[in-house]
């Protein structure tokens, strides 16, 4: 399971359709915006994640397409999603298990105990998941800390991609709801609607900033009509106390207010690499 190479062998017959049977529930992980998430088994063996869509939550049709097209998504810095149970109600997607939990999770928990260093190679792990992203030219749309999963090794792996366009939640789709994560979006997302890699590298900035300051909310509880304004007068979050100066301005490259002026993964990548290689030399 740990390999990537074919996503789905071994786990049915028809490539992407798991057979419910030979999925066991365990104990209750978390829930988010599509409903409850369990620990289960798959031929009482694999442990799984399995994310049981509540009625009404997702468009269930339009998800079940796209599904194929993410199933193939395969990295190690991406959660991989191993099938999915279409034939009853719920509808459920079966994910692989990530032992520690949500990124935010981790950070809120045990933040203080991390290093600067340790905290940049958190970075580096979403980085590489998101420079796969934009080179298979997927958007994310709601890259954040709560939306990356720790496993047991604490490798960071980028989840739920691609999945805000199937939630069916007006307070969570439109920009102007109170649930659209609109301090993790760049002006375009916010006036237009533009989502773009580039659009995720503003949000990766975001969640950089996240990492650095123990999985503090960016702006606050300020109301999101403000964090808008202010965002598009050219306001931007202040350094993060865990944060050296060259960390800070990898993140304040990645808000740039026009799209083409921020750094592409790659160009992100890079530079994280360099600032990790000079704390290990
Ligand atoms: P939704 O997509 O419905 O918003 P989330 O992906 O946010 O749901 O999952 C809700 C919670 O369930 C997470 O915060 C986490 O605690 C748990 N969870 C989700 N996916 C996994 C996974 N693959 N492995 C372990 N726990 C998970």
């Amino acid at each position: 399971m740990e390999q990537c190479i074919p996503a789905t062998a071994g786990f049915s017959s028809d490539k992407w359709e798991i057979d419910p049977s030979e999925l066991t529930f365990m104990k209750e992980l978390g829930s988010g915006e599509f409903g409850v998430v369990r620990l289960g088994k798959w031929r009482a063996q694999h442990k799984v994640a399995i994310k049981a869509i509540r009625e009404g939550a997702m468009s269930e049709e339009d998800f079940i397409e796209e599904a194929k097209v993410m199933m193939r998504l395969c990295h190690p810095k991406l959660v991989q999603i191993y099938g999915v149970c279409t034939t009853q109600h719920p509808i459920c997607i079966v994910l692989e298990f990530m032992e520690n939990g949500s990124l935010l999770q981790v950070l809120r928990h045990h933040g203080n105990s991390l290093e600067c260093v340790r905290l940049l190679a958190m970075c580096q792990d979403v980085c590489e998941g998101m420079q796969y992203l934009e080179h298979s030219n997927f958007i994310h749309r709601d890259l954040a800390a709560r939306n990356c999963m720790v496993n047991e090794k604490n490798v960071v792996k980028v989840c739920d991609f691609g999945m805000a366009r199937y939630v069916l939640d007006d307070q969570y789709t439109s920009s102007m709801g109170s649930r659209f994560p609109v301090k993790w979006s760049p002006p375009e997302v916010l006036h237009y609607n533009k989502f773009s890699s580039k659009s995720d590298v503003w949000s990766f900035g975001v969640l950089m900033w996240e990492v650095f300051s123990e999985g503090r909310t960016p702006f606050g509880n300020r109301p999101n009509a403000e964090v808008v304004d202010e965002v598009t007068q050219g306001v931007r979050l202040y350094k993060p106390h865990k944060a050296p100066t060259n960390i800070y301005n990898i993140m304040y490259e990645c808000w740039h207010e026009r799209p083409q002026g921020r750094p592409s993964f790659s160009s992100l990548l890079q530079s994280i690499k360099d600032i990790i290689e000079e704390f290990t030399l």
